[in-house]
């Protein structure tokens, strides 16, 4: 089940169900405090065990599971398979088991724990207890993988679709990386937490400083800075308003921030699966948010590149060039993303989804056969030993210093590619190589190389369909997500968060535990006047009207 569909309540609500306490089994150690918190706000009796613990607070939690004064215990995983957490869960009174995050279990998967793989033997200890395994990101092959490590072959599975529809996917293309970044979280998202995707860890650094100056919070993470340095910034995120992290992949695996509002790639992801699980990480709360990349003719040389340098077999290298040419394939698309997304996961989407930036604003393509044989042409006649910028040099008939060195002037191709201009030439070049006719030679700095199957289009025995590149900003307000609904009241919205985050500060709680965005939206939406209009409100229940339904209406009775 994809992340902010409930998974958690899968086995919340049978536990506080059933006798006994419920067991979940979680790496996540950094998020057990939050998710205890969540529940005790909701009086539910929840409690952890993890090595962040004293002494004194292990003995207290190991006392309230004995006396069955707990409905939900948190575990770490190498935690459990100590023999005192055994002998002390054989001692009490367990209503279920529930592994989450299971696909770590998987060895084929990055997230690999091998503490996991121990976890089948609560199948010999505790026979008669119901067992659940949970994940978010599991293809087939890993479900099954899962059940057979964790002996739950006959189990049933409850599988739901890949798809989050409250994610606006866009792709556009790179002119200017910083600007076009600047502009999008101007105009959509002047005060949201998001993330900020780079491929290099000096980049993020220098891009947080650089969002940091133009005024936006901003925090680098990355694999390389001091332990210190990442954890604080990780909370910062969790528990501030409006934090951006700029980040390499190896942000993410921990982070349950239900109101990321977008993520935002600087540098395309290598694979299908990243893209989608790194995109995934916004709009957990089922409220609108933005998947937004820019990628150009320099990260498509650059992956082609890094793929035919790699290490590992024949075969690993044909999947992993499979799953490049899906990911580019994604990129230029020109039908819904969202249908070619699902398709890649083996699901289908029967309509277009209207919320990905080739359904509000199609492409427009156009027969670019013949700009495909010059681009081809010139390659070839030039010794396939140059990159693209030399090579629109010679089809735009530009006498450079490296065009006369090389007498390219004197080539047939020279000067026949007037009817485009620089940009023009370098989208005809990036698709001819996210498509695949031309591949990039890897100790010639970019060279492009014609592939077998440039041949039947240079022979005009094939034909070529292109997407047209927009560099203008789009016109068209559609595309474009505003930061609040017409009949939301800005200032009351402000208003409503600062109190969350003074309330939030108050209890040493992320804000989101208080209230998710989609009730303080509501709230602003409705103004509800007394108790009994707030307790309609989405997200309120009787324990959260009690202790903080007076606070939130003294500011909606402010604002009116
Ligand atoms: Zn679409």
């Amino acid at each position: 089940m994809p992340t902010g569909r409930g998974k958690s309540l899968c086995y919340q609500i049978p536990a506080l169900a059933m006798r006994g306490c419920g067991v979940v089994i979680s790496p996540l150690i950094a998020l057990m405090q939050d998710q205890v918190d969540a529940l005790r706000v909701v009086d539910v009796n929840a409690s952890f065990l993890n090595s962040t613990l004293s002494a004194a607070e292990t003995r207290q939690t190991e006392t309230d599971l004995l006396n069955n004064n707990l409905d939900l215990l948190y575990i770490a995983p190498e935690r459990l398979k100590t023999d005192r957490t055994m002998e002390l869960l054989q001692k009490a009174e367990i209503s279920l088991f529930a592994i989450d995050e299971a696909h770590c279990v998987s060895q084929w998967g990055h997230d690999f724990r091998s503490d996991y793989l121990r976890l089948s033997v609560l199948n010999d200890l505790f026979p008669n207890t119901p067992r659940i395994a949970l994940t978010a990101t599991a293809d087939e092959r890993t479900r099954i993988e899962i059940a057979k490590c964790l002996t739950l072959e006959n189990a049933t599975h409850f599988v739901t679709g890949f798809d989050r529809p409250n994610i606006r996917y866009r792709i556009t293309l790179k002119n200017s990386p910083r600007n076009q970044l600047l502009k999008f979280l101007k105009e959509e998202h002047p005060y949201d937490a998001g993330i900020v995707y780079c491929l290099s860890r000096k980049k993020t650094e220098e891009t947080a400083s650089w969002l940091s100056a133009e005024g936006f919070n901003a925090l680098p993470y990355h694999a390389g800075l001091p332990t210190a340095t990442r954890s604080n910034n990780q909370a910062a995120f969790l528990r501030e308003e409006g934090i951006i992290v700029v980040a390499t992949i190896a942000f993410g695996m921990g982070i349950d921030k239900p109101d990321v509002r977008f993520v935002a790639h600087l540098d395309i992801p290598k694979t299908v699966e990243s893209y989608y699980q790194e995109t995934g990480r916004a709009g957990r709360d089922g409220e609108a948010a933005n998947a937004w990349m820019v990628y150009g003719l320099q990260d498509v040389i650059k992956l082609r590149q890094m793929m035919q340098t790699s290490e590992g077999s024949e075969q690993y290298k044909r999947a992993e060039q499979y799953r490049l040419n899906s990911m580019l394939g994604l990129c230029e698309i020109t039908s819904c993303r969202r249908q070619s997304l699902l398709n890649y996961f083996g699901e289908e989407l029967d309509e277009p989804c209207g919320n990905c930036d080739t359904c509000l604003e199609p492409v427009i393509t156009w027969d670019g056969t013949e700009a495909a044989q010059k681009a081809l042409s010139a390659a070839y006649r030039t010794g396939q030993r140059f990159g693209a910028n030399h090579l629109i040099d010679v089809l735009e008939g530009n006498s450079t210093a490296k065009v006369n060195q090389f007498g390219h002037d004197k080539l047939p191709t020279f000067g026949i590619g007037t009817e485009l201009n620089g940009n023009g030439w370098r989208s005809v070049f990036r698709q001819l190589v996210a498509r695949g006719y031309l591949t990039v030679d890897v100790e010639g700095y970019g060279a492009l190389l014609l592939d077998e199957q440039a041949r039947p289009l240079l022979r005009g025995e094939q034909k070529i369909e292109l997407r047209k590149d927009t560099h203008k900003a789009s016109k068209s307000k559609q595309v474009r997500q505003k930061p609040l609904a017409d009949n939301i009241n800005p200032e009351l919205f402000e208003a409503l968060r600062a109190r969350r985050t003074k309330l939030a500060t108050q209890q040493g709680v992320p804000p989101y535990v208080i209230f998710h965005d989609k009730t303080l939206l509501e709230i602003a939406e409705y103004m509800p006047q007394d108790m009994a209009q707030f307790s309609q409100i989405n997200g309120v229940g009787d324990s959260k009207l009690e202790k903080y339904g007076e606070e939130f209406l003294t500011v909606v009775q402010d604002a009116s």
